[in-house]
């Protein structure tokens, strides 16, 4: 019960990865009361100032009420029989892979296996892919080389536990606000040393004991450093080197490596080897600044191969911990809500796999092969390979990489449907149909933490207007195109039984996710669902992975992977002379669709703004709160120049949020080159190329 007396709803913050756990009750005035849930063991109380101000998000302002055709309000019916007949006239007459899907670490999993099911299975196409694609798919690419399948071996516990916490390409201050303050408690509690390895000096860096400011992309070129030095050392641990291969050729490729392209001095470099290897207990939390590079999978395997060949894995307080930025990023992953992947970490290559999900599902077929990963995607959209494209709660003409490119191919695709919130995003202006959700606290489902903690998402909210939930709509639309029994679906309780018995499948076959042992929920049951960590089976529940080895590799070894430093593909030029990072600020999320409605997170940092050195700022004759335009090769913006000795000279940085909705020229990721990494398909988001000039 909370102060007024009323009953509050278990729930679970819609912001980002950490998955903290809410109690939330109507204030009576159409908004909520909002506080951190004792109980859920991501947050046991805590929020940070995004999910404390939820209550102020929730009002119908800019709310879609009922879908539209071409800006004109239809009924369902008109609209949902004009989504299927033009996908299914679209794949009859230009084969399947002429239509794709492009969805959200927003969708709840059951949202995200109807959508899964319905291309992979029935449209048998594999173009669904994901806006987690922009967030962490180096690190499922990394985890997947080391480990065989994409498992987080740890735990948050293990960061209360640890004695030395690196974060890497992490501002977890302001990204991970409930993850930082667990860290700092634990370095009250325990004396946790910190280390911040990133280019530029974030509010993370303030309750570190080292700051490593490393030139942008060089994070290989360290952790091959602090590899050769393992060796050196004698600190190998031999026993649990026996449960990996691949140490002598990763050893090779680190002591080939040049550790000066880190910019940092032997002192620094020794220092921090030193320190890694004289406390057991090792955290190395990333994120973004490793994943989104040209080298992303190659950074997580950097990391993974120290924490590997010192067996510092699966055991507390040891380990590497991959945070993702979105509420449901887990599971996505987890439904094979990406391009290159199956459900249940099945794989889409495994003709076993691919057969047993078939099977399953009674599917007509399951494609072979990996769909379009979400730059290519929009690539295809814009060459008109894709003819009819669905997306759902992402704004990817804000948020991809040359976001003009891709608002211009949205713009030209034959047939673009946008399920969301609101009307009033950049994409949503280009869609041909929107629909309207249902929005967080309207809708029941689940989601997975980056812990592996699955958590129930309860409705609080009536549902308003014609809104419905994103597995319904899904659902329909299939049931329209032809598969009435496959989508026969009433509730997200019976949609999660099927995916539970989906999982017992994948424990068949020796895979790590495994959910069965929740495959008999009732809906009561589904209902009252508390937080548990996967797997979730008869004989196991929860727990780290790897502590002993039992890896998923067909030889059940780990491998330490070879990895060489690699540039960042664009290259700074007299044209474009600055090194262009971007990332997120402490109270906007994503596009803002949602955190800008509340003022007192709008008043934190109100406009877009780029940072520059002062040395810089001085040459160009740039002052502070100055105008100045940023170009790059691909678009242009306006930003308010923050002169800041936070970045090193010949860097800037810029937020991500704004958009052509809330500040047109601040729309930066229009100025991001979109160049991949190689094994993961994901866009390099911190070493673009600009100039700078006062406007
Ligand atoms: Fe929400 Fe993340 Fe903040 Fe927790 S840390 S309250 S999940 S935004």
């Amino acid at each position: 019960m909370g102060g007024s007396g009323l009953p509050e709803t278990r729930s679970i913050c819609p912001y980002c990865g950490v998955g903290c756990g809410v109690l939330l009750r109507p204030d009576g005035q159409g908004g909520l009361d909002v506080r951190g849930d004792p109980d859920h063991p991501a947050n046991f109380g805590r929020l940070c100032s995004k999910g404390s101000a939820l209550g102020e998000t929730v009002g119908l302002e800019h709310r879609l009420l009922a879908p539209q055709v071409d800006g004109r309000q239809v009924d369902w019916d008109t609209a949902l029989r004009l989504v299927a007949e033009r996908f299914s006239d679209t794949i009859a007459r230009h084969g399947p892979d002429s239509v794709a899907f492009y969805v959200s670490g927003q969708l709840l999993t059951e949202d995200y296996y109807v959508a899964n099911k319905l291309m992979k299975g029935f449209i048998g196409s594999a173009n669904i892919d994901t806006n987690s694609r922009l967030c962490m798919a180096s690190s499922v690419a990394g985890h997947k080389r080391a480990f065989g399948t994409d498992t987080v071996p740890g735990t948050y516990e293990d960061i209360d536990e640890a004695d030395l916490v690196v974060l890497v390409g992490s501002n977890l201050a302001w990204c991970h606000p409930v993850l930082y303050q667990r860290l700092l408690a634990a370095r009250k509690a325990r004396g946790t040393r910190i280390v911040v390895i990133d280019p530029r000096r974030t509010a993370s860096c303030d309750g570190a004991d080292m700051h490593l400011a490393l030139q942008p992309g060089s994070d290989v070129a360290l952790f091959n450093a602090l590899l050769a030095r393992i060796n050196g050392a004698g600190a190998v641990d031999q026993d649990f080197i026996a449960h990996t291969q691949g140490l002598e050729p990763a050893l090779e490729a680190a002591w080939a490596d040049d550790p000066s392209v880190t910019g940092l001095s032997d002192s620094e470099i020794a220092a921090f080897c030193d320190l890694w290897m004289a406390t057991e207990r090792v955290v190395t939390i990333y994120s973004q600044g490793v994943n989104q590079s040209t080298s992303g999978t190659d950074k997580v395997n950097a990391i993974l191969n120290c924490h590997l060949a010192t067996g510092r894995i699966g055991k507390p307080g040891r380990g590497p911990l991959s945070v993702t930025g979105q509420p449901n990023a887990m599971g996505g992953r987890e439904v094979g809500g990406l391009a290159n992947m199956l459900a249940c970490h099945l794989d889409l290559e495994n003709p076993d796999h691919r057969g047993a999900v078939r099977d399953f599902w009674n599917a007509p077929h399951v494609p072979h092969a990996s769909g379009l990963k979400a730059v290519d995607l929009f690539r295809a959209v814009g060459d008109g390979r894709i003819k009819a494209l669905w997306i759902i709660h992402t704004n990817p003409a804000v948020s991809m990489p040359e976001a003009d490119a891709v608002r211009d191919a949205i713009a030209g695709c034959d047939f673009t449907v946008v399920s969301d919130i609101t009307a009033q995003t950049d994409t949503a202006r280009l869609a041909d149909v929107i629909l309207p959700a249902s929005a967080w606290g309207e809708k029941d489902g689940t989601v997975t933490n980056t812990d592996r903690t699955i958590s129930r998402q309860r409705r609080i909210l009536p549902v308003p207007g014609q809104a419905r939930p994103d597995w319904d709509i899904l659902a329909e639309v299939g049931r329209r195109m032809g598969y009435l029994r496959a989508f026969d679906y009433d509730t997200p309780a019976g949609i999660f039984r099927e995916y539970a018995a989906l999982s017992g499948i994948a424990g068949q076959f020796g895979r790590d996710f495994d959910i069965s042992g929740l495959g008999d929920l009732s809906d009561s049951a589904y209902d009252a669902l508390e937080p548990q960590r996967w797997p979730v089976t008869s004989k196991r529940k929860g727990g780290r992975f790897f502590a002993d080895g039992g890896f998923f590799h067909a030889d059940g070894r780990g491998r330490i992977v070879p990895v060489t430093w690699c540039p960042p593909v664009a290259r700074t030029e007299p044209r474009f002379p600055f090194r262009f990072n971007t990332g997120r600020i402490r109270d906007q999320w994503h596009t803002m669709t949602r955190t800008a409605l509340s003022p007192r997170l709008s008043a934190h940092l109100a406009e877009p703004f780029l940072e520059l050195h002062p040395a810089d700022a001085a040459r160009l004759k740039i002052g502070g709160a100055d105008l100045v335009h940023v170009e790059s090769p691909t678009g242009r913006a306006i930003l308010r120049a923050r002169i800041t000795d936070a970045v090193q000279p010949g860097q800037v940085f810029a937020p991500m949020h704004w958009t052509g909705e809330t500040a047109p020229s601040g729309r930066i990721d229009a100025l991001i080159a979109a160049m991949t990494d190689p094994v993961s398909g994901q866009p390099e988001s911190k070493a673009s190329v600009v100039t700078v000039s006062r406007f």
